[in-house]
């Protein structure tokens, strides 16, 4: 009898064993299980408008002529960022909200190249534009106040992308990344969602003599800003796969925190994370090994930079 009721007992255990290694590894991986999406910004995240007084350099859209008036410099990295993303996330969606033109925006992503040539048009997933930016009125839509200040627009009008548009009917939006330089956009209950791709650059500096009073920090920061944002998806993606947690719920954890006000602030020491440019770096390279990070140090190649630059100027801003 004593025997019998062992028995059963080493069996309950091995039952409750299983149960909880078995719901414990169903948590860990469900997140992974639903595709990841990727939904890029478009204006100072991938391109930027080349102003009267820029000189026009790298990559440009349109080769020849304009696009109502504007020419637009293809940010450093950004075909390889796509890529690599396409190469590392098998099964990925890449899709662009735009607060531009549609037909602007389609023009510019069928002339935009990734590195083996396919134009990122033809491998969106979706692409919305400026209509489907909701623009809610500041004095109709209830405040992101209780310290989210940062997501506010401070103007008249609330313009929001809606990462809803982006998912299928019941899909949850928690795999969804938003790639956005600025956080306005950021609809509310979506914060999550938000990879902040840094400030958009008060100018696109090409060399050392164009600095002025900005520092070369600045100019890293500033030029090699994309690597940064890989490096970010790198961490947060395994972050989500450690933990077992949604890649929206990592980002969160990576990079907000509440400072002594309550309010929400963007963890300032991510932009000078030298980890993350590096990470970011090799993951650009590993779909164009030609590709370099910009560099206004003298007596390198022009726009050329090893990570070994990189790390001895972040180390020591002039
Ligand atoms: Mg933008």
């Amino acid at each position: 009898m004593k025997h019998r009721w062992h028995n059963i007992t080493f069996n309950i255990t091995l039952n409750l064993i299983f149960i909880i290694t078995t719901a414990t590894a169903g948590m860990a991986s469900a997140p992974q299980k639903a595709p990841l999406h990727f939904v890029f910004d478009m204006d100072d995240t991938l391109i930027r408008w080349i102003r009267p007084n820029e000189k026009v350099s790298g990559t440009v859209i349109p080769a020849i002529g304009d696009i109502g008036g504007y020419r637009y410099r293809v940010l450093d990295g950004a075909p390889e960022l796509i890529a690599s993303l396409l190469k590392d996330h098998p099964g990925v969606k890449i899709s662009f909200y735009s607060n531009g033109d549609r037909t602007r925006n389609h023009i510019i992503l069928k002339e935009l190249k990734l590195p083996d040539g396919r134009p990122v048009f033809d491998i969106a997933h979706k692409i919305f534009s400026n209509s489907d930016v909701e623009k809610v009125p500041a004095a109709a839509a209830p405040r992101q106040n209780n310290g989210y200040g940062i997501f506010n627009s401070g103007t008249k009008e609330y313009w929001k992308k809606d990462l809803k548009k982006i998912v299928s009917d019941g899909e949850s939006t928690a795999n969804v990344v938003l790639i956005d330089d600025n956080p306005a956009f950021v609809k509310k209950g979506q914060e999550k969602n938000l990879l902040f791709a840094g400030k958009k650059p008060d100018a696109h500096l090409t060399a050392i003599n164009e600095l002025g009073n900005k520092s070369v920090e600045k100019f890293f920061t500033d030029r090699a800003k994309l690597a940064r944002v890989r490096g970010i998806i790198d961490r947060a993606y395994e972050l989500a796969r450690t933990e077992g947690i949604f890649i929206s719920d990592a980002l969160w954890k990576i990079q907000w925190t509440t400072n002594n006000a309550g309010n929400l602030s963007y963890r300032e020491e991510l932009l000078r994370d030298m980890k993350l440019y590096r990470r970011g770096f090799k993951r650009l390279r590993s779909v164009n090994p030609s590709f370099r990070l910009a560099t206004a140090i003298p007596g390198t190649t022009p726009l050329g930079c090893t990570t070994r630059h990189l790390r001895q100027i972040l180390k020591n801003p002039q």
